[in-house]
């Protein structure tokens, strides 16, 4: 992974849910595209010391996967957690109808 884009004014959020804008999401990936970079799936925080993925994350991401099948049909969940620690940040892969979480040993 080469960029993790910040977040922006125009996205909304609470502390269970996210919601990016989408015309903003769509320029920045163009942008990176023309770089020469790809999207593979996007970043949130929570407020847990180890970050574990919720069922709002999964339903989420679910739908995501749906409504982009052309465009990223298995998107990866990155979640940042409080620990400074390597397992303060962790990610998910969504495919074929299941979440599996990425290790570094596998
Ligand atoms: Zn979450």
């Amino acid at each position: 992974m080469s960029l993790a884009t910040p977040p922006h004014e125009s996205d909304r959020a609470g502390w269970t849910w996210l919601e990016l804008n989408s015309e903003r999401c769509q320029h920045e990936v163009e942008f990176a595209n023309a770089q020469g970079l790809r999207l593979v799936g996007y970043w949130h925080t929570h407020p847990q010391t180890v970050p574990a993925i919720s069922p709002t994350d999964i339903a989420s991401f679910s739908r995501f996967a749906a409504r982009y099948a052309e465009e990223l049909p298995h998107p990866i969940a990155v979640i940042v957690g409080l620990s400074p620690q390597p397992n303060g940040i962790k990610a998910w892969l969504f495919r074929d109808g299941a979440c599996r979480e990425a290790s570094l040993d596998s």
